[in-house]
């Protein structure tokens, strides 16, 4: 069955939005297969973020994901890799729609509380980077 990496962020974590976060995906039938808070060390958000490498943002995106704790999961579901994406919503929450996720929950784009694979080769490689197999269901 398909899976997808889901993380909430350090500003999710913080602002105590983890259960309303879990709630939505439950609540739209997929299932949680794995789950475990982490701080992010800064060369892991870089092997993270490696494809925006050559951002401006990236380093402060970097230091931002590895300035506390955040939720590493895995979710799966059939289509839950797109159908995820959309419950979360655009990149940057002013162009979120109510309902989503970053919609009704984020204003701007470097505190969108939520990370989501954007695709099934992502996907796999989020989830290896993130989790051990054994921390796996
Ligand atoms: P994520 O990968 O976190 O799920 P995304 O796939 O919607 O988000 P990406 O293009 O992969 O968007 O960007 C990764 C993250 O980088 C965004 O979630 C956001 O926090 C940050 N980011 C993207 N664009 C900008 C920007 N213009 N300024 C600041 N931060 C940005
Ligand atoms: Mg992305």
């Amino acid at each position: 069955m398909e899976r997808t990496f889901i993380a909430i962020k350090p500003d999710g974590v913080q602002r105590g939005l983890i259960a309303e976060i879990i709630s939505r995906f439950e609540r739209k039938g997929f299932k949680l297969v794995a789950i475990k808070i982490v701080v992010p060390s800064k060369g892991f958000a870089q092997k993270h973020y490696y494809d925006l490498k050559e951002r401006p943002f990236f380093n402060g995106l970097c230091n931002f994901l590895s300035s506390g704790p955040a939720v590493a999961m895995v979710w799966e579901g059939e289509g839950v890799i797109k159908y995820g994406r959309k419950l979360i919503g655009a990149t940057d929450p002013q162009k979120s729609e109510p309902g989503t996720i970053r919609g009704d929950l984020a204003v701007v784009v470097g505190r969108n509380i939520i990370h989501g694979s954007d695709g099934p080769e992502t996907a796999k490689d989020e989830i290896n980077l993130w989790l051990k197999p054994e921390e796996l269901t």
